[in-house]
Formats: structure tokens, sequence, C-alpha cells
């Protein structure tokens, strides 16, 4: 598998962009954990890597979208962003998740990241602005890799992200990153209605022959105003898409990200352990992109290593939550965020201003965590990076949350309607 790996970067690829790729996003996204670890050691806290929505506005309507797409538009303008990257920069960052709404619909965003040659943007998108021309721009940058998602069949498409002719449009859009030999990732929601149409070896073994270099499997978060919880993952499903992941890395020639277990199979909150928060279109700095509540921006003053620094409110959910669980606490414990907002008198970072009411009305679910089962990596290459660049910093350490019982909720019955608090049970602490 290596070696077909090797081949594949070899020969398929532009060498300016994988070196590019190599040094900016590798070995300076290594040195980048290695100083927000030291930095925690010291007990200072910055995020190594931010996920930055650039703008609220798109072309599509998900089911599941926690982004107000269709309110008036809010950018993050080329100061603000410059900024924001440049101060990042002198904390030793050099990675950014670049979001939306769709960033492409930013006029400025090519210009911006053009700005930042020795910095690597990961751009999450549908597709549909990636051009022939602005494929080509991409490719002069040499520092952005696309990636682009897909919902499921073309039917699938069309329902899930609520307009018509949606795959063959991001496929065209696909097929233009590759022409110009971008380093091309494609990304999936996992539900209900495309886990078996995308979930198996022929998708993964499609996606290498057309070029892709690096694929991720997210499961569907049934938030915002158009929730959809009848598409959330069950448990079982979870599993078995963890389990996959697992097994297409041992034997697949392409790169497979994911962002919820440590090397060991232990499952991890990335906002929790504090590798990475969110910048939300209207410059509000939240835990992560669908927990849409606020204390500090990006437009307050002074710099943005402090203003991380100093949020007690940051700090106070990593802690709190690291103490009841290593799942997703949107989906398992909404009632620790309504607490959090709270307690902290955090604004709603939303133009429908509605996070109370939809946080009160989540049922609690399992997520990525569950006590009794953990799939550790079988490729060694994974456990290693893992081991030194991405597990859980020891946020979990003092939780003991085995030992005081804690859980996640019980898989919810397709008739449930239990509103949140009353579903879950944890023992009380010591
Ligand atoms: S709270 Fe959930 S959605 Fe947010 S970063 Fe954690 S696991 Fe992901």
């Amino acid at each position: 598998m290596y070696l077909r790996m090797a081949k594949r970067l070899l020969l398929e690829t532009d060498k300016r962009l994988l070196w590019k790729a190599t040094w900016n996003a590798g070995f300076k996204g290594m040195r980048s954990i290695q100083k927000f670890k030291k930095r925690m050691k010291k007990g200072e806290y910055f995020p190594p890597i931010l996920f930055i929505s650039i703008i609220n506005s798109c072309n599509l309507r998900c089911q599941g979208c926690w982004v107000d797409v269709g309110a008036e538009q809010s950018k993050i303008e080329a100061d603000a962003m410059h900024k924001l990257i440049n101060e990042s920069k002198e904390a030793g960052n050099s990675i950014f998740g670049i979001l939306g709404g769709e960033p492409f619909l930013h006029k400025d965003l090519l210009s911006i990241l053009e700005q930042h040659p020795d910095c690597y943007f990961q751009v999450f998108t549908n597709g549909h602005y990636i051009t022939d021309e602005v494929a080509a721009r991409l490719r002069n940058m040499g520092n952005v890799t696309p990636l682009i998602s897909v919902e499921g069949s073309e039917i699938v498409s069309d329902e899930r992200r609520g307009r018509p002719r949606v795959l063959s449009k991001t496929m065209q859009g696909i097929e233009n990153a590759l022409k110009h030999k971008l380093f091309t990732g494609v990304c999936t929601s996992l539900c209900q209605s495309n886990i078996d149409d995308l979930l198996n070896e022929a998708w993964v073994d499609r996606l290498i022959e057309m070029g892709v270099m690096y694929c991720w499997f997210h499961n569907f978060r049934p938030v915002g105003p158009d929730a959809s919880p009848e598409l959330a993952l069950t448990p079982e499903q979870q599993r078995r898409s963890r389990e996959f992941v697992v097994n297409m890395r041992a034997k697949k020639p392409i790169i497979i990200v994911d962002a919820y277990y440590d090397g060991e199979g232990q499952a991890l909150c990335p906002a929790v352990t504090g590798i990475s928060h969110h910048i939300g279109p209207w410059g509000n700095i939240e835990p992560c992109p669908v927990i849409q509540f606020a204390k500090e921006s990006i437009y307050d003053e002074g710099h943005i290593k402090d203003i991380f620094a100093k949020s007690e409110f940051l700090h106070d959910f990593r802690t709190t939550v690291a103490q009841e669980t290593r799942g997703c606490v949107i989906l398992e414990r909404p009632d620790i965020l309504q607490n959090l907002m709270q307690k902290h008198g955090a604004k709603d970072s939303t133009a429908r201003q509605q996070i109370a009411s939809e946080l009160a009305a989540i049922q609690p679910r399992p997520s990525q965590w569950d006590p009794e089962v953990a799939i550790p990596e079988k490729n060694p290459f994974y456990r290693w990076a893992k081991k030194f660049f991405y597990h859980d910093f020891g946020v979990y350490a003092e939780a003991r949350l085995e030992e005081r019982g804690c859980q996640p909720p019980p898989p919810v019955s397709a008739n449930s309607t239990t509103p949140a608090k009353k579903l879950y049970s944890l023992t009380p602490r010591e």
C-alpha cells in the first residue's frame, strides 16, 4: 500500500504543489502542534488550527446546515483575514480551514489566500465555483487544497442539498481541480440517505481512479434550523464507519482523514482537546462550527493570541465538557451547552437568533464515543502520526469518565420525542 501511495504522489501530482503541501501543512503543521503542546504545558492557550467561515452565503440549502445561508450576507473582509492569519502565524500556525456558506462566493477569497504563500488552506466547498480558470489560479498559488463535498447519488444529492443537478456540478468542479493537479480531497457527511452509497470500497476506488488524493467521512450532525434528525447515524453505523476507515487506511493508496479518534481508537472532540476552534461569518469565536454562541470576536481589541488566551468561556467549555464526555457534546449533552451559554452570558452568534430554542429541542443521542469499543488504527503510519500529533493532549485524563460511570445517552428510538434533560442520567459525582 505504501509503495502504491508513494507512486501516486510521485506520478500524479505537480511536484511544486506536493512540496507546498509537505512543507506548509506537513512539516510546519507538525511544528505548530508541538508549539501548541508547549503552550499548554505553560498554561497558555491558542489553537494550532483555526476553522474560519469567511462568508455565510451559499448557493445550496442543505439538510442539517447550521449556517444562515439565506440571511443577509456577512463576510470576513480582507483586512480582518490578514490580521487573523498574520497574528496566528506569530503563534507558529500554518494550517487554516476555510468554510462558509460557500467560500468561493467570497470575491476576495483567492487574493486573500494568495498573500500567504507560507500557509496552507483547506477550503471546504461544494465545488460549484471551481471553474477551469479558478483551478488554474489555485495551481499557480499552490497553497490551497479544495475539499469538495459529495453527499450521495444524483437524486440523494439534490434532496440533501435542496437544489437540482447538484452532483453533476460538483463532479465538474472535481474534474477541473484534478485537471490542474490540485491536491484534491472529497468529503461526505455520512447519514441515512448516503451511507450505503458512499461508505464502500467501490467509492474509494473510484476516488483513487479519478486522482483524488484524500477523503474524509464526517458523521452527519442533526443541528440548525433544518436539523433532519432522522438522517443521523445509529451507534452501529458510527462504529461501521470507524471500522471502514481503519480498514481502508490499511489497504488503499489514498489518505483518509478523520477528526474523532486517536491512534488507539479512543473518541475525542477537537474543540474540547483545543486543537481547533471556529470563527463564524460574523467574526464570533466559537468552540466549533455547530456550537453557535460566543463571548469573543476577532473584532475585539487586541492580539488574537490574547483574545483566545483570556477567554474564560472557551476554557470553561473545554474543561467542563471533558468532564462529561469524549464524544460530541451537542449530540450527547446539549444541556451542558445551555448551561454554559447562560453561565457566561454568551451571545447567540447566528442571524436567526434561535440557538437557545434549538439546543432545547435537541434529542440527546450517542455520537462517536462508545466506552465499550475502541477500534485502533491498523496502519502503523496513522498510529505514529496520531500518537504525536493528533490525540486528546491529556484533556480527558482527570475526568475518569468510566470510573465515574459516565455513559453516552441511549440510542434514540424512532418514536422517542422526549426533550433533552429528562433522557440523561449521570451518576452523581463523588
Ligand atoms: S462538539 Fe461535536 S461537532 Fe463540535 S467539534 Fe466536537 S465533536 Fe465536532
